[in-house]
């Protein structure tokens, strides 16, 4: 189940004053897996997705939806029952027949929101094509498994957000008042945290480092009645219980923003998250680079977050919230005050797009690198004195910047060399885009690769596209051996980019222009090179101005490529365009397309695989709409909304009414009809075609 070991979490004084005690013991563990594992080859190409849950309360005859609080109950309900394999949750094939999985039964995991809950498959997914088709099948029993193990009216819901969180009034089942010792929120309770000990210590810890609340202002969404400016209605100035309480009476909740106060405001929004096993450590740091550049592209093609504690947001992602939400740097590493007892300056939050490329690929250049990295100069030493190369130091000494936040005085007993604790304490609350995993302290698995930045989509035949698609884009990584480097600092720009209202449609990234080594045609795709074909050596590396290497392109450019962009960009479009109108990109569904063509698929398999590429293709083209366009579409034609960006609780009930619906329709197991069954029945789901398309 994933509880963690009880102990005795430090609070904060305490805890800092054994940050650099388990920071040194991190690197030390770090150390020992490093010299164990460096030399692991031939790991088989594994992976496996993560899909979070938000748990909904819901009646069609009542006027409210709620967030049931139960998730210690579900996961133990989940724990206990032991097949966890109802015959009534294995839905039927499209031609009627049974799949036969041989999945163990899925995983459940606890999450930081008392509403939220996770689920994994039961074993990673291997490399055959086939093992691509049981994805969608298994979130969907997933699902349907969760749901068996909760109230009647109790639902799994795959939002990223739960529109009316810290809305004034009654948003939880049970319901708690504000505000509690821990998150000390004005909007929510410190009940709505998961009650294990590690996560109200997590908060409350990130509040206390920082020396105030966290403050998570989201720009709101200037409607035709909003008025302007703008002030946030539900933010009461007048609380004093907690010294914290000062925050909004000294500029925390500035005009024209959404006010929130407290890490569940963040942490409590679910993600698709996808981890990848390499074949060896060389082959795991340059999946982390080549990721890298795509972390925005698909935060933006993802987007899902258009609402928050009632009110519609200006942006369409949950990403800055959550960076804002655990944002414990101090006013001397915000720059804010001369340092004095801090290190550093700080620039970006722990949760943030990632700073390193770690790769020793000599296409990389330095010019690539960030100029300003912040590392802690005597713990990469420790690492190079202990072997490691100077890039995987580097990156590693930048993580461990941070101070670790929940500690339990247990550990600090002695050393334990066999296990990783004190190294994933930091490892794991540096969230960044991407993640780099070392083994386990056994060493019993390979070197993986997380890709974070993705929503979750409503339905699981999304989720399955965007894993499936991210899975076929690392295989095309692989095969071509592809280069998508560009200035890491550029990557963060894109991630700011991603954030901005419909970003899929009207914004543009950098990107790289040219991912082939021009120097080896023979590895181009449509050669019949498959992942067996050996690398030849690569170039020297280039030169030449960086700054020539990549050019703003559409996420229309990006995944279906130049020809394809210019055929469904309005006229309008293509006009504003010209003056950043550059030479050809050939996109990565045709990638993915030249790469399934050079090996052998069936024709079932890649007819499945289409429907998936279709989804993601007329997602980026605009012909089919993000999440967030369909819940502000959702809102907008709501008859009690009142043009004036309020989202109340009659039309967030109805929105999570609809996402309930489509989620039953999903679950009668019709595949290529279900969905599109709901779309069209009378009284059903308005506008889910708009979402998912036709479905031949
Ligand atoms: P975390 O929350 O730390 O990211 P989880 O255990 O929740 O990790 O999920 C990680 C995902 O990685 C799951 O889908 C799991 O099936 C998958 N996974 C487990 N072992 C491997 C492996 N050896 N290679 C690739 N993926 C794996
Ligand atoms: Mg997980
Ligand atoms: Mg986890
Ligand atoms: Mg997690
Ligand atoms: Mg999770
Ligand atoms: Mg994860």
């Amino acid at each position: 189940m994933g509880l963690l070991a009880l102990g005795t979490a430090l609070d904060w004084p305490d805890a800092k004053k054994q940050a650099h005690l388990v920071r040194s013991w991190g690197i030390k563990q770090l150390l020992e897996i490093w010299n164990k594992a460096k030399g692991k080859e031939r790991d088989a190409m594994l992976w496996g997705d993560e899909v979070e849950y938000l748990v909904v309360k819901y009646s069609k005859d009542k006027p409210e939806v709620l967030l049931s609080l139960r998730q210690a109950d579900i996961l133990q309900a989940l724990a206990s029952d032991k097949s966890l394999s109802k015959e009534g949750c294995v839905p039927p094939l499209p031609d009627g027949s049974r799949p036969q999985s041989s999945q163990p039964p899925p995983v459940f995991h606890p999450e930081f929101g008392r509403f939220m809950l996770e689920a994994t498959p039961g074993k990673p997914w291997g490399i055959e094509f086939k093992e691509l088709l049981e994805v969608e099948p298994n979130m969907k029993l997933r699902r349907c498994i969760a749901k068996d193990h909760m109230l009647p009216n109790e639902y799994p819901i795959t939002l990223t957000t739960f529109p009316r969180l810290g809305s004034p009034g009654v948003f939880t089942d049970p319901f708690y008042p504000v505000s509690g010792p821990r998150l000390r929120s004005q909007f929510v309770p410190d009940e709505i945290a998961n009650p294990h000990i590690r996560f109200p210590t997590l908060a409350a810890n990130i509040r206390s480092r920082r020396g105030r609340k966290v403050q998570v202002n989201v720009p709101v969404f200037k409607d035709e009645k909003t008025p302007w400016p703008w002030r946030d209605p539900t933010v009461n100035y007048d609380p004093h219980q907690w010294p914290e309480d000062d925050d909004v009476r000294n500029g925390a909740a500035p005009d024209n923003f959404i006010h929130m106060d407290a890490m569940a405001f963040g942490m409590g929004s679910c993600c698709l998250q996808i981890t990848f096993q390499a074949k060896n450590l060389t082959e795991g740091r340059q999946l982390y680079d080549q990721l890298s550049p795509l972390g925005p592209i698909m935060l933006a093609l993802t987007a899902a977050t258009p609402v928050y504690k009632g009110f519609l947001a200006d942006t369409d992602v949950r990403w800055n919230q959550i960076s804002k939400a655990v944002d414990d740097r101090t006013a001397e590493e915000l720059g804010e005050k001369p340092l004095v007892n801090d290190r550093w300056r700080i620039p970006k939050s722990r949760y943030a797009s990632n700073s390193t490329y770690i790769s020793e690929d000599p296409r990389l250049r330095p010019e690539y690198l960030d100029p300003d990295l912040v590392i802690d100069e005597s713990i990469k030493q420790q690492l190079l004195d202990g072997g490691m190369d100077d890039r995987l130091a580097t990156h590693f000494a930048h993580l461990f910047i941070r101070d670790p936040i929940v500690i339990f005085n247990e550990d600090l007993k002695e050393l334990d060399l066999n296990k990783t604790d004190h190294f994933e304490n930091i490892q794991s609350t540096n969230w960044q885009h991407m993640r780099f995993k070392p083994p386990p302290a056994d060493n019993s698995i390979g070197w993986r690769v997380e890709f974070r930045p993705m929503e979750i989509q409503i339905t699981d035949f999304e989720n399955a596209a965007f894993s499936v698609f991210m899975v076929l884009v690392t295989r095309v990584i692989l095969s071509f051996d592809l280069n998508f480097y560009i200035p890491i600092k550029k990557v963060d720009e894109n991630m700011e980019t991603a954030h901005a209202r419909d970003a899929v449609l009207t914004r543009k990234f950098y990107f790289r222009r040219n991912l082939f080594p021009t120097t080896r045609a023979s590895r181009s795709p449509g050669s019949g090179s498959g992942t067996s074909t050996p690398v030849p050596s690569r170039p020297p590396t280039p030169t030449g101005p960086v700054e020539a290497e990549y050019r703003l392109m559409s996420i229309n450019e990006i995944i279906n490529g130049t020809a394809y962009a210019r055929d469904t960009t309005s006229e309008e479009q293509l006009r504003e365009e010209e003056d950043t109108e550059g030479d050809d990109f050939p996109g990565l569904i045709p990638l993915v397309e030249s790469y399934l063509d050079s090996v052998n698929v069936d024709v079932a398999t890649r007819c499945q695989l289409a429907t998936y590429l279709d989804l993601i293709r007329k997602r980026a083209s605009g012909e089919l709409w993000t999440a967030a366009r369909w819940i502000r579409h959702f809102v907008a034609r709501h008859p009690a909304y009142g043009q004036d960006s309020a989202v109340g609780e009659g039309v967030a009930r109805d929105l999570v009414e609809a996402v309930v619906r489509v989620g039953q329709c999903e679950a009668r197991g019709e595949r290529f009809g279900g969905l599109s069954v709901c779309a069209a029945e009378g009284g059903g789901v308005p506008m889910l075609g708009r979402l998912l398309g036709g479905f031949r």
